[in-house]
């Protein structure tokens, strides 16, 4: 008798208590097992047909699955006692920055996430259930694409340049001091258009940037997204964001925008507000996802 998608959770679960690391383990390590995991998810078929290799397909990735999800459930944030020790073996936890901290647990849990929708989709479509499996698995296909950050357009950087926040591939921090930490992001300029990459201290979040392309100038305030209201009037969205400012600490921003779609992002989203050489604001870009947003006065 084939497992339901409870009993393979509690299997997840059981095996989670037996994950002891011993090459080291990285995010990225896991990142890229779960993108292999998730791209393998199979089309579910439109409608039964005889011969059809689907449910076998994803039978398959089952097993696979379940391992994965315990990995995660072996460094969970809400696996207590086990969390410390795990993460810190896993990742150098105890060495991070409270935002590097906060990265890593964000990570694991969109993962888990994913791999939870995933797992519960490959059951449905093993069992030949076309219309869950159908729903499932294009819930998991969004899970996936919000654990990878597709679309993503920034990475912290330290000091020396080129070495990343914490080295992924053997979890060690490179540096401590917050105030060496850079930023390299891309962002659209409001005069061409162009998408050029910028290097900034994130310890500013206010830098005036160049555009390689026509030279003209612009400025940028960049944060991460606390809350974000939109009250709509008709014909003009009224916004307040909270907004955590790199290096300064909260702020609070109210704008009129009259474009037709409304600006969306999540909590905790990288943005950079876009000035005009005029000192307007001309357009929000959500450096997390890459969602480009023209504001109208
Ligand atoms: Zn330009």
């Amino acid at each position: 008798m084939a497992k339901n998608f409870e009993e393979l959770l509690r299997e997840a679960r059981e095996l989670s208590k037996n994950i002891r690391p011993v090459d080291p383990c990285s995010l990225d390590a896991l990142r890229k097992q779960g993108k292999a995991l998730f791209d393998a998810l199979p089309e579910p078929p439109s409608y039964r047909r005889a011969g059809d290799q689907t449910p076998a397909r994803a039978e398959a990735l089952i097993e696979p699955t379940v391992r994965f999800l315990a990995q995660l459930y072996g460094c969970a944030p809400d696996t207590p006692g086990i969390l410390t020790s795990l993460l810190n073996t896993l990742f150098n936890f105890n060495k991070l920055t409270e935002r590097q901290k906060d990265e890593v647990r964000e990570t694991v849990q969109l993962l888990t996430l994913a791999a939870e929708a995933h797992l519960r989709a490959l059951v449905a479509i093993r069992d030949g259930d076309i219309v869950q499996g159908d729903l499932l698995a294009s819930e998991a296909r969004q899970r996936a694409k919000e654990a990878m950050r597709e679309g993503m357009r920034f990475r912290l950087v330290g000091n020396t340049g080129h070495l990343p926040v914490f080295d992924r591939a053997t979890g060690v921090s490179r540096y401590d001091p917050a105030d060496d930490l850079k930023l390299i992001f891309q962002i659209s300029c409001p005069a061409c258009s162009k998408l050029g990459q910028f290097d900034i201290s994130a310890m500013n979040s206010c830098h005036l940037l160049t555009c390689r392309k026509c030279q003209r100038r612009f400025s940028v305030l960049i944060g991460n997204i606390a809350s974000l209201n939109r009250i709509d009037h008709g014909i003009k969205n009224h916004y307040v964001l909270s907004m955590d400012l790199l290096g300064e600490g909260p702020h609070r921003f109210e704008f009129d925008d009259r474009s037709r779609n409304p600006f969306t992002a999540a909590p905790g989203d990288m943005i950079a507000f876009v000035y005009a050489p005029t000192k307007s604001l001309s357009a929000l870009e959500n450096l997390t996802t890459g969602a480009f947003h023209a504001v109208q006065r």
